[in-house]
């Protein structure tokens, strides 16, 4: 069953953590494009940070895998529940680049 765009969105949000914005639209193709967006970068005035990705599940798991990264690289103190899959993340990670 394909969960609908709204509930994949509070998913997606609930996982990413407080400081995320999870977004999600529709591609031409008819895809879901993940935009996970960083409340406190943008709120700094800093360069917002953003992950895109186009794809369904692999564009969800690509686009929290950089979010989960950002977390870790410059919001260590955040405890977002999505930092469960941090090993996870870095195995993909490595495996993508195993596969360049
Ligand atoms: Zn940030």
């Amino acid at each position: 069953m394909v969960a609908s765009r709204a509930a994949r969105e509070r998913k997606a949000g609930a996982e990413a953590g407080p400081l995320a914005k999870v977004k999600i639209d529709l591609a031409d193709d008819g895809q879901f494009v993940y935009k996970i967006s960083c409340t406190e970068c943008a709120g700094r005035g800093h360069l917002k940070w953003s992950a895109y990705r186009p794809g369904n599940d692999n564009g969800f798991m690509a686009s929290m895998d950089r979010w989960i990264f950002h977390l870790v690289e410059k919001h260590p103190d955040s405890d977002a529940p999505c930092l469960a899959y941090l090993a996870a993340a870095q195995q993909r990670l490595h495996e993508r680049r195993e596969q360049q």
